[in-house]
């Protein structure tokens, strides 16, 4: 098959760094890498199809199953949109993102044709009518198709009162867990993929890529790639700062259930314009959320303080007549940011990159952070 993601990064030679280990690094192939990934979220997976796309061997480290219900990518749905009101370059930047992940769907679905992980049902930001100009603006340099419309075409949502509204109809939902799911089954039937569910790295050296895991074992490569999320910092002794947010998951009424899977993705939402939520497309369920019930953490497995999160994301006003939905589940998740803001992979070693602050959109951007990493592994590897 023809690489559907674009130019494949190839490498120009083996060179070896790595030592010890379960397994040999290099020496039985002599034109990829042995790369070892430690993480199983969309990062891993998506880091470790594209390194098996240039020609690397890859070896996936997860402490969980692969996918792992604990990971933060691990969850119904994502949003992915491209429209940053009044940043030309990020939105033009972000709407590169529909053509990788439409990519990625015909890879990982090539053999369930019309899975469809990428729903495009289109996003709605509520907007100030003072911005809508600005937004659509932005758009238009940008090349991304956008609409304005009006709050009262969507009765089924609440607005910030007087709002304006536009449409970025190209945008939509990734059906996330099954993104995960049909990424790691790419990844089992590939030959050069190796994942190995219920190992935990404890360790990292970034000189001699070498993972230690729990077990006591260690696992050596040419190159290590760090992408075990928010846990990444604490990994690699890393300062990132800790979000966690709260999101119910809601059941329409069954005469609303037609009108909701027909409703796009929509943000600036409830009395205050903090609220989002992603519809119940495919057979998921209405998830809403506010970014009022995000707080900064110093601890990813701490008790939660239980200060009425969910109360106060189903009090935002996001949905109209909430009473009448059903309040099927209340997760809390976490992504980590760094002050620098970078989101993609840094270089923590001379053989070693990790991403520890994916951030806020760590899911959509995850095509560009694993295309970013292999794409410099080649013009690295004379070096590693
Ligand atoms: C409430 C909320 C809403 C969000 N909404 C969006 C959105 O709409 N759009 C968007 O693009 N992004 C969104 N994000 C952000 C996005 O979900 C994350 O940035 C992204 O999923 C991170 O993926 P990851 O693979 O880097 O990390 P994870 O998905 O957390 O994966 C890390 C994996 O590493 C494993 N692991 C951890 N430590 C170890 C170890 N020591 N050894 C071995 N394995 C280990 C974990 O088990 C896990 O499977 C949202 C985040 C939150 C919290």
């Amino acid at each position: 098959m023809a690489d559907p993601l674009g130019s494949a990064a190839t490498l120009p030679g083996t060179t070896t760094a790595g030592s010890g280990g379960s397994r040999p690094a290099s020496g039985d192939r002599s034109d990829g890498l042995r790369v070892v990934v430690v993480g199983g979220g969309i990062t891993g997976l998506l880091t470790a199809i594209r390194c098996v796309l240039a020609g690397h061997r890859v070896v996936l480290l997860e402490r969980g199953p692969v996918p792992h219900p604990g990971a933060t990518s691990f969850d119904q749905h994502r949003a992915l949109r491209a429209l940053v009101v009044g940043d030309r370059a990020a939105t033009r930047r972000a709407a590169e993102l529909h053509r990788r992940w439409r990519e990625l769907d015909a890879l990982l679905c090539d053999h369930l044709p019309g899975a469809g992980l990428y729903r495009r049902v289109g996003v709605l930001q509520a907007l100030p009518p003072g911005l809508v100009p600005a937004a659509v603006a932005t758009a238009a340099a940008a090349g991304v198709p956008l609409r304005i419309v009006h709050p009262s075409a969507y009765p089924l949502i609440g607005f910030p009162r007087g709002s304006g509204a536009v449409l970025e109809p190209h945008a939509g939902t990734l059906l996330a867990d099954r993104v995960l799911h049909a990424a790691a089954r790419w990844l089992r039937h590939h030959p050069d993929a190796e994942l190995r569910p219920g190992r935990e790295a404890v360790a990292v050296d970034a000189d001699r890529a070498r993972v230690r895991l729990a077990d006591g074992t260690a696992e050596t490569g040419d190159v290590v790639l760090v992408a075990a999320g928010p846990w990444t910092g604490a990994l690699l002794d890393r300062p990132v700062e800790l979000h966690r947010q709260t999101m119910v998951y809601l059941r329409p009424p069954a005469a609303l259930a037609h009108a909701w899977a027909a409703t796009p993705t929509a943000g600036g939402l409830g009395a205050d314009g903090r609220a989002w939520l992603l519809p119940s497309v495919a057979g998921t369920l209405l998830k809403v959320s506010t970014d009022a019930v995000r707080r900064e953490v110093t601890t990813l497995s701490g008790p939660d303080d239980d200060a009425g999160w969910a109360a106060r994301v189903l009090a935002a006003g996001v949905v109209s007549d909430v009473d009448g939905y059903d309040v099927v589940r209340v997760k809390h998740c976490h992504y980590a940011t760094a002050e620098s803001g970078d989101t993609g992979f840094v270089r923590v070693g001379p053989a070693a990159w990790a991403r520890p602050a994916s951030g806020p959109d760590g899911f959509r951007t995850a095509p560009l952070a694993a295309e970013a990493v292999v794409a410099e592994l080649a013009t690295q590897s004379s070096f590693l």
